[in-house]
């Protein structure tokens, strides 16, 4: 358990009251991946003791959770920290003014105080935290940058967390996109969040405090942290002083503006970027805590990551290689959901097909496997998954579908484009051929099932030829429903490289021609349906 109490006071002294848990507002952007994510983190935060909290206004803290597959999807996170941006600038400014008018009064000699960290505080309990804590923090500090500099409590000024998918596309770089940006985590490292909230706030609160001391025009010594940082100073300004020895007098000049940087005061500890994206993978404990937002289906991670990298998908480099969850894991969660009442499992994975489980007993299972012990469980009546990679769809997957009562009569089954030569450039593994042949045999196998897809229109090097051959694989296949995308380039994927050549007003024309067909056949497929 980390230490997660908001110190309402920020002294650490609660008063006599009871100290309360700092409060999170989790919003989620992006897939069913990204929904369980989230739970995933509720539950790890309230867990280490933290509160969830449903808006903006009164959280300390905003956790936004990301998706990286478009560049539509990242635009939507920008924006969001766009909004959260003004309100804290109109916090913060209303904090000066507070703190202006705070010490207007207390030079009067009163003890109305109006900044929402004052409030908690008359000024003799001040003056003796500033005693005790002995901070060195003076208005002058160049490195205090204008963004940190009279800041209100967190209660009004949310610290902002970027993190899943995003957070790995962007790195350190998201701090630069955006100064509001407190920390940055990947999504392998979601199990470090409680730890880098508790340190952040712990900073933040250090701030305030030796904030405080300044604007009582006091200037005290070391605190714990300072007397380490302190050392750190020496130990740094030793190094460039050896280093000096080594390499002369040319040097001296670049090394003294280094020492003179290393004796600013420690006020840089509070301006603390957390930055976790290198995780490989994940703790199974992360999957424990039993955290649910539905109280009637439970979302449950089969896999994570992906390794087959088509080449316009960011999703191998933001999640990682292919990582399988073993089955008793996941046979473990879905019945302890099932245990709580949660009547339906919906199992997730990039490619739920290449599903490979090897168990502590050294047996090896696949997807039609766990499929059939998730059956098998007592409580649940309904399974669901998503998604299926055509490549490694067969019949035997179409025949557990069709023979297992409690699976869903239901197919996700994305096939991108119509054209072979586009479906190579992509990095598919099949040809129009192929998927419409798989169709059919789902149609055959799960009578009345449905079908779903996903389609990317103005790939690159996509010609009106091509397109033509995606609107008749739409005609043909006659999906129940269809996911429809405008091509945008991704960091790191192979198609980045390639020239994004259909124009934009193109693109959307094929989105639209494609929409609107789509919207006749699952009317028909619908009407059909109903008609039966
Ligand atoms: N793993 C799933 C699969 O292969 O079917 C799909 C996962 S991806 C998160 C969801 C969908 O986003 C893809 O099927 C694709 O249609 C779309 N997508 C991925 N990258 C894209 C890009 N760069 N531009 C437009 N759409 C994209
Ligand atoms: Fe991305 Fe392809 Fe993997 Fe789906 S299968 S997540 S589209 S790389």
């Amino acid at each position: 358990m980390v230490e997660n109490e908001r110190k309402d006071d920020n002294t650490g002294d609660s008063g006599g009251k009871s100290p309360k848990k700092l409060r999170v507002l989790l919003r989620t952007f992006g897939c069913q991946m990204n929904i369980r994510d989230s739970e995933v983190i509720a539950g790890i935060l309230i867990q280490a003791g933290f509160e969830l909290r449903q808006s903006e206004d009164d959280a300390d803290v905003v956790i936004l959770n990301t998706c990286a597959v478009r560049e539509h999807a990242e635009e939507k996170v920008w924006s969001e920290i766009g909004s959260l941006a003004k309100r804290r600038t109109k916090h913060e400014a209303r904090g000066t003014q507070n703190e202006i008018r705070r010490t207007k009064n207390e030079a009067r000699g009163t003890n109305e105080v109006h900044s929402p960290w004052s409030t908690v505080h008359s000024k003799d309990a001040r003056d003796q935290f500033c005693e005790a804590k002995k901070v060195t923090v003076t208005k002058s500090d160049s490195h205090l940058s204008a963004r940190t500099e009279n800041r209100e409590p967190r209660t009004a000024s949310p610290i902002i967390g970027l993190v899943g998918c995003m957070a790995k596309n962007y790195g350190q770089a998201a701090f630069t996109r955006s100064p509001f940006v407190d920390f940055v985590v990947g999504p392998q490292d979601i199990a470090k969040i409680p730890e880098i909230l508790q340190k952040l706030v712990h900073s933040q609160s250090i701030l305030r405090q030796a904030q405080d001391c300044v604007v009582d025009g006091r200037q005290n010594r070391e605190t714990k942290d300072e007397a380490r940082s302190t050392r750190d100073e020496k130990e740094i300004e030793a190094r460039s002083i050896k280093h000096e020895g080594r390499e002369g007098d040319r040097n001296r000049k670049q090394e003294n503006t280094e020492i003179q940087r290393t004796k600013q005061p420690s006020s840089i500890l509070f301006e603390r970027k957390i930055w976790e994206t290198d995780g490989l993978t994940r703790p199974e404990e992360i999957y424990h805590s039993g955290f649910r937002s539905d109280t009637k289906k439970a979302y449950i991670v089969i896999s994570e990551g992906c390794s087959n990298y088509c080449s316009y998908c960011v999703v191998p480099y933001v999640r990682g290689q292919l990582r399988h969850r073993r089955q008793e894991d996941i046979l473990r969660e879905a019945q302890e959901a099932a245990s709580k009442g949660i009547t339906e499992i919906f199992l997730l994975g990039q490619n739920v097909n290449s599903y490979r489980s090897v168990s502590a007993t050294g047996a090896e299972g696949d997807f039609v496997d766990l499929l059939e012990a998730v059956h098998a469980l007592e409580g649940v009546s309904r399974i669901s998954f998503i998604s299926s990679h055509p490549k490694d769809s067969n019949t035997r997957l179409f025949k557990a579908i069709a023979g297992l009562e409690k699976v869903k009569k239901s197919l996700h089954l994305p096939f991108q484009s119509g054209s072979d030569h586009i479906l190579k450039s992509m990095n598919r593994g099949y040809n129009s051929k192929y998927y419409l042949e798989l169709a059919r045999e789902y149609r055959k196998i799960v009578p009345g099932g449905e079908l779903s897809t996903d389609i990317i229109v103005g790939f690159p090097g996509e010609s009106e030829e091509d397109f033509q051959a995606t609107y008749r694989m739409v005609e043909d296949v006659r999906f129940d429903s269809a996911f429809i995308f405008k091509y945008s380039p991704r960091p790191h994927s192979k198609a980045v490289d390639f020239s994004d050549d259909v124009e934009k007003h193109e693109k959307e024309r094929r989105h639209k021609l494609i929409l609107d067909l789509q919207k006749r056949v699952s009317l028909s497929a619908r009407q059909r349906r109903e008609a039966k």
